[in-house]
């Protein structure tokens, strides 16, 4: 396949584990057919965003540009577009392609097909080159992975939807969280908070597990209906073997077997998190009252356009701090220290 025509604009983005993000000029392929080009206004900073650009994970290709959080206004649609037009305002999350034919694809979850590609770090089948992310002012994605943004919600807030909001809001579909459940939401960062927000719309008692003291007003705010600091042993106890479900969102290496002693039986701990290490899992917490300990991975389009309708209805959005795109640096060491109260989004309009 020949290379297409591309354009240039601009980013900003790492070229090495090492290396502070910085200025940078990037290629994206013109519309084609089937395509929508968006000037992107907003882009949320994710945790996966650090861990990538210092390849914590060991799949970083440089030079590498992330971002999988993005808002933006449509400014060009290919010859064959239909769902959208020239001014729309779209989203885009962690995905921009599939193979759309697998058993997966079919069923709308994209996320688990061999074939997707990830918005950053992915192989670009047009470019023949990594994928590179929202940290950029524009960007040129397929029609069926661009997601509708309702207007009645702030523009800004809702860029952490596209990833924070679909891996919160997916597991606890799946497992059916609802009224009459105890649910912990595990760390008050970026998808905590939003854990916190849907576990309460969707009519479940709340607990918010924080290392951080300094959050409980603001988990209760955000709609926890108790906050245990994990530190606290004595606290913790009081909570043995009484959680139907646990969404838990840290970044870092902790103690997993901590949580899995605080369901039920049958109750069932789902990691989001993505440390870098693995987390050393304990038999018995597991095998006594039958626990179950598993996995979530964002959630595939039509979920994430569910969820994006959701959060319209009930007017939920993320709590944000607005950062300058020459700011991203002081923001990842200040997520190292969980100092995001409680997403960073850029304000793109300051990479011009
Ligand atoms: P974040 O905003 O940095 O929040 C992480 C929170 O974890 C912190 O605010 C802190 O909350 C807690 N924490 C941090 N270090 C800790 C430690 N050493 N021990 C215990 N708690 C600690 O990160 P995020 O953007 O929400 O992302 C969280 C994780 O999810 C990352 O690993 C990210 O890569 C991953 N992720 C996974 C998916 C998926 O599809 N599964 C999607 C997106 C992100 P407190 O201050 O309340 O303790
Ligand atoms: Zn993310
Ligand atoms: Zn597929």
């Amino acid at each position: 396949m020949s290379k297409p025509v591309c354009y240039s604009t601009k980013a900003f983005g790492t070229s090495s584990a090492s290396a502070p993000l910085g200025a940078t000029t990037i290629d994206r392929r013109m519309p084609a057919a089937s395509d929508i080009q968006i000037q992107i206004l907003y882009c949320g900073v994710c945790h996966s965003d650090l861990h990538f650009s210092r390849n914590e994970w060991g799949f970083t290709q440089y030079p590498a540009v992330p971002g999988h959080e993005i808002v933006g206004r449509v400014t060009a649609v290919g010859s064959g577009v239909t769902k959208f037009k020239v001014g729309d305002t779209v989203g885009v999350g962690c995905l921009v392609d599939s193979c759309r034919t697998c058993p997966d694809c079919r069923q709308g979850l994209e996320q688990f097909c061999n074939g997707m590609v990830m918005t950053y770090g992915s192989m670009d089948q047009h470019l023949d080159r990594p994928t590179l992310g929202g940290y950029a002012q524009s960007i040129v994605v397929t029609e069926d992975f661009v997601l509708r943004i309702p207007a009645n919600l702030n523009l800004a807030a809702v860029a952490p939807l596209l990833c924070a909001g679909i891996t919160t809001y997916s597991p606890m579909r799946h497992w059916k969280v609802g009224a009459g459940q105890k649910v912990g939401i595990v760390g008050l960062g970026g998808l905590g908070h939003m854990g916190v927000k849907f576990a309460r719309a969707f009519g479940a008692h709340v607990v918010l597990f924080t290392t951080s003291p300094g959050k409980i007003d603001d988990a209760k705010r955000l709609g926890a209906h108790e906050v245990v600091v994990s530190k606290d042993e004595a606290q913790m106890q009081t909570h043995a073997g009484s959680f139907d479900f646990i969404l838990d969102a840290v970044s870092a290496t902790h103690d997993i077997n901590a949580y899995l002693n605080l369901l039920k039986h049958d109750g069932n701990l789902v990691l989001v998190g993505a440390p870098e290490k693995p987390l050393p899992v304990a038999a018995f917490p597991l095998i006594f009252r039958r626990r179950s300990f598993s996995g979530s991975l964002i959630g595939g389009l039509p979920e994430t356009q569910e969820m994006l309708d959701f959060c319209a209805a009930h007017n939920i959005t993320s709590e944000i701090e607005m950062i300058r795109m020459d700011q991203i640096n002081e923001a990842y060491e200040r997520m190292l220290k969980s100092d995001v109260k409680y997403r960073f989004v850029i304000d793109m309009a300051s990479l011009s």
